[in-house]
């Protein structure tokens, strides 16, 4: 036979906090609490799987349920000295769903179940409140009415407010029970003309009704959208817990409250709660009565705290407090019910918290030794990092939002609107905080984003050109937003009937993708002793290495600063855009006479050598790669007449000749044409200026410092070992000279980025020629799947919503694909040459999940961006913890 229920309280536990999948985590917790000796008012919580049989038969209970069910009850009532549906002393239950997880969206609670016209008499007559009894009469009709039957509690209160009106009664408790009948009768009359049936006065069909409606709310549209939200399988199905009432709301020793305890929103160890007197669990949380601080310490001189005015049953809390914590290890939430004088525990789980509370908590826990310093890692979730080192909205701030794009870099940014980079300098330079907005930004808008607050634009996904430079720079930053309409012409943006122009004022989330309508007051981030705790326990333990993606001094300063071992990826074409050098960079592109090109090149190379230079002064001997030129030419082509016109000007010229190699330049599909290493092949002239840059500053900074720097030359978009033997053979040649020249020796690494298939596949003869690998997943994703990684945020949140990708590739790898070539790379790559470094320096370094993958293939460091590094760094230590368990197990 299969039990289908558990009961709990009054000396007979069946369940405990373990069984969480069957009895859903109400009902663990409930009998955990009992267990524990806890005063938990006694019932019993039919199974999840009993949830799954009603689905699997037909919406049919499985035929020996209500027997179980009856047998359950019976002890209910023996322990409480009731009998359900009696008219002298009834049995009041409450009915609550209660799943693995807490999911909102479903039916949550049914109170008082049980009362009908006689066996309210009986209430009346053993509480000797006949008042008490008609209110709790009304409030069941009302909610289960509402839950049940689904009348819109609309109906309900409307009359309610309508008769104290009449009755010029403001407050619900100055309703007398003669009063309360009247608006019960019009309460049933509400019933039966919205449904069409009279409501159950029968309590064994309030039973079924209520537990019926619990599973049935398991498939409403509201909790399957949400499942969907956040991967939680149908099957699981919830459980149904029916306990016996107990009552706040029976006069002045009676009381209802929720507490956590510790502080959610700080972590502080103080004990944190509300609760109201003579009241039931609804009334706290539903606005009508303000509920009063539970400590005295924490109240206003008007305030009536519940340490003052029921002094045992806080006495009794506070015990519970500890207990709890001690026992589960973790912050609780917890809900309770006083009844004359008399404590009672309604519910504990692990307690909701901010950021900044979790790693407050969890600090705190592991020095008071109730966890391990192990526990305290796995407790805090790294992407909520992000929240403590950028400035946030203002949560009591008043907002009016606009639009949502996708969240491409956090933190909160408020501005005035600029509509190119040249006019957020402008402002900038003027003191203004500035909101860039572009339809899309290229390297050409990267000084405008770097003199920006933050940056908007209306196309591109997680990894286009906006999102990767923002979040390099720690600027905050929402991508894709596209229901807002550029105008440049006419200096607007349109969205939803608001027109803006510049120099208005908006405000970014770029933690949500929120774009605000005006000025949203910022705070700043607290990078508490705590924060820095935290890291160097997740330093003790990781294995991955944690590396930043950094090209400018600033960057890379931030990198150190958060705790990054060395530069992973220098992409040198950012370096290109500066006022100084795009004008040298133009004319290199535009001339095809070769002199003229030498000559452009050959003024860029002091400027390359200071660049690097910079990075190796401040990394002082950690690794730094540096990759040699990638993206496609046309990115740096002059656009307009003006600067076509210039860069005729400075090579000798003729604007029409210029015109044509700038066509002749356009590519139908730049990100598969000629950038990478396919550039360096056919202009070697641009390697080689890089690879002596980089060879002259490491022996200058060398020198300068006393200190090796062996620099790490990176090649990128190779598909086969010939190419890169190719630009090795360059690039070592230019070393060679450079080292003649000066007389010096070097120690330096020449590599490859892994980033598209065919290198993946190869691996094992491209390591051969190659000194370390980075795995370039963004566009190892593009090219794996065959997804623009610039336009496909126009689809992909269809995919992922219709389940067909569980996230977007570009943020979270693609570990069935993507991750196999990653995973054969590997491999292939340490066969041929097992001491040979492993990296990866995609978006994806500083994604968590992503990062337990990588831990589990076996890479030697990640390199994101700087101001996810404590991400990484996190997530890189409970991918450690999480595998070493594994292999325990
Ligand atoms: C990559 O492709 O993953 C990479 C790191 O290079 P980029 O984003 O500069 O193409
Ligand atoms: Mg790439």
């Amino acid at each position: 036979m299969t039990k289908w229920i558990y009961s709990f309280g009054a000396g007979q536990n069946d369940g405990n906090a373990g069984m969480r999948n069957l009895l859903g985590g109400k009902g663990a917790n409930l009998a955990e609490m009992s267990n524990i000796g806890l005063p938990v008012p006694p019932g019993f919580t039919i199974t999840t799987e009993v949830c799954s049989a009603f689905y699997e038969n037909g919406r049919k209970y499985p035929s020996d349920l209500k027997d179980q069910l009856n047998e359950a009850m019976a002890r209910v009532e023996k322990a409480m000295n009731l009998r359900f549906g009696d008219a002298d002393a009834p049995l009041l239950v409450s009915v609550r769903s209660g799943a693995r997880v807490s999911m909102p969206g479903m039916m949550d609670t049914v109170l008082n179940l049980g009362l009908n016209d006689q066996t309210v008499e009986g209430l009346a007559r053993s509480s000797g409140d006949p008042r008490f009894a008609w209110d709790s009469y009304r409030r069941f009709i009302q909610m289960y009415g509402s839950v049940v039957l689904g009348v819109s509690h609309h109906r309900f209160e409307d009359l309610l407010e309508q008769t104290k009106r009449e009755l010029s009664k403001d407050d619900d408790t100055e309703l007398t029970a003669e009063e309360w009948k009247v608006v019960l009768k019009g309460y049933k009359d509400i019933v039966l003309n919205e449904t069409g049936t009279a409501f159950p006065e029968d309590p064994q069909d309030q039973l079924w009704g209520a537990i019926g409606a619990v599973f049935g709310s398991w498939m409403n549209p509201r909790a399957n959208t949400y499942r969907k939200l956040h991967d939680i399988p149908a099957s699981w199905g919830t459980a149904v817990n029916v306990q016996s009432m107990v009552f706040g709301n029976m006069g002045q020793d009676c009381a209802t409250g929720v507490c956590f305890t510790r502080d959610p929103s700080t972590g502080e160890n103080v004990f944190y709660g509300e609760y109201l007197i003579n009241a039931q669990g609804e009334d706290v949380v539903a606005g009508i009565r303000t509920p009063q601080p539970m400590a005295a310490e924490r109240a206003t001189p008007d305030q009536n705290p519940m340490e003052k005015a029921l002094p045992e049953a806080y006495q009794e809390m506070l015990k519970v407090r500890d207990l709890l914590e001690r026992h589960y290890k973790d912050m609780q939430d917890i809900e309770f019910t006083v009844q004359s004088n008399t404590l009672y525990l309604l519910q504990t789980r692990s307690g909701k918290r901010t950021a900044a509370a979790a790693l407050r908590i969890a600090i705190d826990m592991a020095q008071e030794g109730l966890i391990t310093k192990e526990e305290a890692i796995a407790r805090v979730p790294p992407a909520s990092l992000d929240q403590l080192l950028h400035p946030i909205l203002d949560p009591k701030a008043e907002r009016k939002q606009l639009a949502r794009g996708l969240p491409a870099s956090p933190g909160a940014a408020t501005g005035v609107i600029a509509f190119s980079a040249e006019d957020v300098e402008d402002r900038a330079s003027k003191g203004e905080d500035v909101i860039l907005v572009r339809i899309e930004t290229s390297p050409e808008d990267v000084h405008g984003m770097h003199a920006a607050r933050g940056v908007l634009t209306t196309r591109g996904g997680m990894t286009s050109h906006a999102a990767v430079v923002a979040r390099g720079m720690g600027r905050v930053c929402v991508a894709g937003a596209g229901s807002i309409m550029v105008d440049y012409k006419a200096q607007t943006m349109t969205v939803n009937g608001h027109t803006l122009k510049a120099g208005d004022w908006l405000t970014l989330d770029g933690g949500t993708g929120a774009v605000y309508l005006g000025r949203v007051p910022t705070i700043p981030p607290t990078l508490s002793g705590d924060f820095s705790t935290l890291m160097g326990w997740a330093d003790s333990v990781r294995r991955l290495g944690v590396r930043a993606n950094a090209e400018t001094p600033e960057d890379a300063e931030t990198a150190r600063r958060f705790g990054a071992e060395g530069i992973g990826l220098c992409r040198t074409e950012h370096m290109f855009f500066g006022p100084d050098r795009i004008g040298h960079i133009r004319q290199m592109i535009m001339t095809e006479e070769k002199g003229a090109r030498a000559r452009a090149i050959g003024a860029l190379l002091p400027f390359q050598r200071d660049d690097f230079a910079a990075l190796f002064r401040i990394m002082a001997g950690l690794p730094v790669t540096i990759r040699l030129l990638d993206p496609p030419l046309h990115e740096f082509l002059p656009h307009g007449e003006a600067e076509l016109k210039e860069v005729a000007k400075a090579l000798g010229q003729d604007v029409e000749a210029l015109r044509a190699r700038r066509s002749a330049l356009s590519e139908a599909n730049p990100m598969l044409g000629h950038r990478g290493c396919r550039l360096g092949i056919s202009y070697p002239e641009i390697y080689a200026m890089q690879v002596r840059a980089i060879t002259e500053a490491a022996l200058a900074i060398s020198k300068e410092t006393g200190k090796a720097v062996i620099p790490e030359i990176m090649i990128p978009l190779v598909g086969t070992k010939a190419e890169l033997d190719l630009v090795r053979k360059a690039s070592e040649a230019v070393i060679a000279d450079v080292l003649k020249e000066q007389n010096a020796t070097l120690e330096y690494r020449i590599g490859t980025m892994i980033e598209l298939p065919r290198a993946a596949i190869t691996a094992d003869k491209i390591a051969e020629s190659a000194d370390f690998f980075s795995f370039g997943t963004n566009d190892l994703t593009q090219t794996t799947l065959g997804l623009s990684r610039d336009d496909a945020g126009s689809f992909l949140p269809d995919y992922v919503e219709k389940g067909l990708l569980p996230q977007d590739p570009f943020i979270s790898i693609d570990q069935e694909g993507v991750g196999a070539l990653v995973r054969m790379g590997v491999e292939k790559g340490r066969a041929t040459k097992p001491d040979i470094k492993l990296g990866i320096c995609g978006e994806h370094g500083g994604d968590p999940l992503s990062i337990t993958f990588f831990e589990s293939v076996g890479l030697d460091y990640v390199s994101c961006s700087p101001f996810r590094v404590p991400v990484a760094r996190l997530a890189s230590a409970q991918a450690a913890l999480a595998a070493r368990k594994a292999v325990k197990a």
